[in-house]
This record gives C-alpha cells, sequence and structure tokens, in this order.
C-alpha cells in the first residue's frame, strides 16, 4: 500500500472552512459573518492610511530585502511593548521585557506555548475561558501543555459570568498558567470591567498563576489602545510577572503581513537577558529570523508621530463603525418585529458579537438564507452592510478569507 493510506481525512477548520462553503454559494446575497476581518461602509478591506504613508516611505527609501535578527527589528520590538506596557512603563524603561517579534498574533501565542513548556517548570496546564478563540486549543496542545477550562461566560445573559470565572480561578492549582484576552474577548465580545480585573488580578496573584495575556485587539474594543490594555496593565502594576502575545492583524489591518510580537516580563535585567537569549535559540530552527515587510510599516507607524496619530483615529474610526454597527443591528432586528431582547448586541464589545444563536438556527440561517457564521453563533459585526435603500440588513458581499 502507499505511504500515506493511513493518514485520516481531517476535518475542514471550524473557521476558515466556512469561507470554503460560502465561496461554494451560488446565492447572489450570499454573506460571509464567519471570519473576523474588518470591512468598510462598502463592504471592502480596509487599507489604513497610516500604514500607506509609511509603505510610500519604505519604497521612497529604498529599503532592501536583508535578514531581520532572530528577534525581529529592535525598533519594532520595542515600540511593541511599549504600545502594550504603555509609553511610561517602568518594565520597558528598565529593560525588563524580553520582546520578540512573532508570526502575527498565532505564531506569538505558539512561540509563549513553546518556551512554557520548555522552561516554566510549575506546571504545564494552560486555563481558558470557556469559550475561547477555537485555535487557541491546538496552538498550546501542540507545544505540549494542557488544556483546562474556566468559566467566563454565561449564556443565560449574554455576559461576563463574573461570580463563575473568580469561583473557578480561586480554584485553580498553584503555579498554573491562565490565558486572559486583554479585551475584545474573542468570540463573545464579553470584557471585565475594569473593577472586575482587579477583583480577577487578585485572585489570580493569591493561586500564584503564572498570567498570559493575549492582546490581539488593542483598540479595537473601546477605539483607545489605553483603555483597551487597562486589564493587562493592571496585572503590572498589581505586581505580576507575565506574558503576551500581540497582533497587529485587527489593529493596523495587517492580516496577511503576518506580524506580531511576543513578551515576557521579567523581574530583573539579568533574567530579561537569559529568558531573550533562549527565545531566540527556540525561533531559530523553527523560521530563522521573521519576515521583515510588515514590521517596517508597524514600527513606521507607531514611532513617527505624524503616522501615529493618524493611526490612532483610524482605529478609533474602526470601533466606532463596529459599534455604530451594533446599534443598526439591534435596532434593525426590533424594526423587523423581534421582540427578543438584543441588548448583548450593544453591550458586547470587538470584532464579534455572540448572538446566543442555537446550532439549529445557525445552520437554518445558512441553509436557507446563506448567511455564513460560525457553529456557535459568532458573527463578524463588521461584515455588516447596511443600506438606506433597502432599510434592511444587507451583505457585505465580498469574500473574506
Ligand atoms: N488571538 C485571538 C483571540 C484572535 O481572535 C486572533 C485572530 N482571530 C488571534 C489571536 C491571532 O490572529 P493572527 O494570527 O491573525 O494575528
Amino acid at each position: 500500500s502507499s505511504v500515506w493510506a493511513d493518514v485520516p481525512l481531517g476535518p475542514p477548520d471550524a473557521i476558515l472552512g466556512i469561507t470554503e462553503a460560502f465561496k461554494k454559494d451560488k446565492n447572489p446575497k450570499r454573506i460571509n459573518l464567519g471570519v473576523g476581518a474588518y470591512r468598510d461602509d462598502a463592504g471592502k478591506p480596509f487599507i489604513l492610511e497610516s500604514v500607506k504613508k509609511a509603505e510610500r516611505q519604505m519604497i521612497e527609501e529604498g529599503l532592501d530585502h536583508e535578514y531581520a535578527p532572530i528577534s525581529g527589528f529592535p525598533a519594532f520590538t520595542e515600540a511593541s511593548a511599549k504600545l502594550a506596557l504603555g509609553d511610561n512603563s517602568p518594565a520597558v524603561a528598565g529593560g525588563l521585557n524580553a520582546t520578540v517579534q512573532g508570526i502575527s498574533g498565532t505564531g506569538s501565542l505558539r512561540i509563549g506555548g513553546d518556551f512554557l513548556k520548555r522552561f516554566y517548570t510549575k506546571s504545564h496546564e494552560i486555563y481558558f475561558p470557556t469559550p475561547t478563540w477555537g485555535n487557541h486549543t491546538p496552538i498550546f496542545k501542540d507545544a505540549g501543555l494542557t488544556i483546562k477550562p474556566y468559566r467566563y461566560y454565561d449564556p443565560k445573559t449574554c455576559g461576563f459570568d463574573f461570580n463563575g470565572a473568580l469561583e473557578d480561578i480561586s480554584k485553580i492549582p498553584e503555579g498554573s498558567i491562565i490565558l486572559l484576552h486583554a479585551c475584545a474577548h474573542n468570540p463573545t465580545g464579553v470584557d471585565p470591567q475594569p473593577e472586575q480585573w482587579k477583583e480577577i488580578s487578585k485572585v489570580v496573584k493569591k493561586r500564584k498563576l503564572y498570567p498570559f495575556f493575549d492582546v490581539a485587539y488593542q483598540g479595537f474594543g473601546s477605539g483607545c489602545i489605553d483603555k483597551d490594555a487597562f486589564g493587562l496593565r493592571h496585572f503590572i502594576a498589581d505586581g505580576h510577572t507575565l506574558c503576551l502575545a500581540q497582533s497587529y492583524a485587527k489593529n493596523m489591518g495587517l492580516y496577511g503581513e503576518r506580524v506580531g510580537a511576543f513578551t515576557i516580563v521579567c523581574s530583573d535585567k539579568k533574567e530579561q537577558e537569559r529568558v531573550m537569549s533562549q527565545l531566540k535559540i527556540l525561533i531559530r530552527p523553527i523560521y530563522s529570523n521573521p519576515p521583515i515587510h510588515g514590521a517596517h510599516i508597524v514600527a513606521k507607524v507607531l514611532n513617527q508621530p505624524d503616522l501615529r496619530s493618524i493611526w490612532l483615529k483610524e482605529v478609533k474610526q474602526m470601533a466606532d463603525r463596529i459599534i455604530t454597527m451594533r446599534t443598526r443591528l439591534r435596532d434593525g432586528l426590533k424594526k423587523e418585529g423581534s421582540s427578543h431582547n438584543w441588548q448583548h448586541i450593544t453591550d458586547q464589545i470587538g470584532m464579534f458579537c455572540f448572538t446566543g444563536l442555537k446550532p439549529p438556527q445557525v445552520e437554518r440561517l445558512t441553509n436557507e438564507f446563506s448567511v455564513y457564521l460560525t457553529k456557535d453563533g459568532r458573527i463578524s459585526v463588521a461584515a455588516w452592510l447596511f443600506s438606506e435603500k433597502t432599510r434592511g440588513i444587507v451583505i457585505a458581499s465580498s469574500s473574506s478569507s
């Protein structure tokens, strides 16, 4: 028999598989709400002006295509750490952050998972909020960690199960790793309030857990990069040493450029040096060094005051459009005669709305109406397009990937 006769056929990706099904659908009114990619009012991908300007500069400067260092360009990694931890972060000022460029959020999470597996000796168990982004499980499983849940989302209120979360976290074995979404929780759109972050930080400290922050949407939740970093920065101010993975896919619209960063905040400078050396040793045999194009863009946008101020406005513009879409969707449902309480649509935040639709309802939407969304009832709010002419919910007809 042939060499791969025993390789079983795997299932399509839970999220990207939806796009494949969507592309096959012949219905002209088909709509893809499955993938989390921002769309403008015309339903088209949005290229940020700040990004365009940075790219123009890069061409004018005649940037070459030489290798980046294993850990990425310092201008990028420093700016990235400051964006997450704050301009006045004592950790960054003291050089305590070991920051490496990663292959967007996914690759940065994976570097983190691999590092923890190799060097974090207290535990190889990582606790995820229920539910969490579908890819978290294979990322950390493939890194060799064991996945455990803590309560997060309350299906009854379509909101944050604060008490459930605190109760579960207070029972997590000491030394375990805990994954936290910094903001705009995917898939639920449900975030803790500042006062709740403070309580969570206390319990995490009491249990001596190691926090791993996933920062995939900074600026995308509230429209403000500092507000969206509140939880993360509070944890640091509260004395936690922690790690974080960042992505520039959403907040700079650099999805396909695969630019992100992984940071471990260390206790002292010597520790930072040791950790940094091992991150490089870990990265070298995987991809040697990261891609340069996106990193140059991000470094320019974050470091040049003129580009940065344009970017900050654009982040807010994207977040505001999503917030407006939420209101319109809620109003639209009411206008169409739905008596259901849809308040959670506007309470939730970020790219996604966790509608509360059950799998049979999702199936019906897809099969009868060609509306594509994930089985858990998650929709990408940014993909809705509203037309005054039809006064209803129409289609962002573009096919996202
Ligand atoms: N974390 C979360 C919670 C996400 O939603 C995403 C994007 N869907 C990512 C990380 C990483 O995305 P990317 O690899 O495209 O940066």
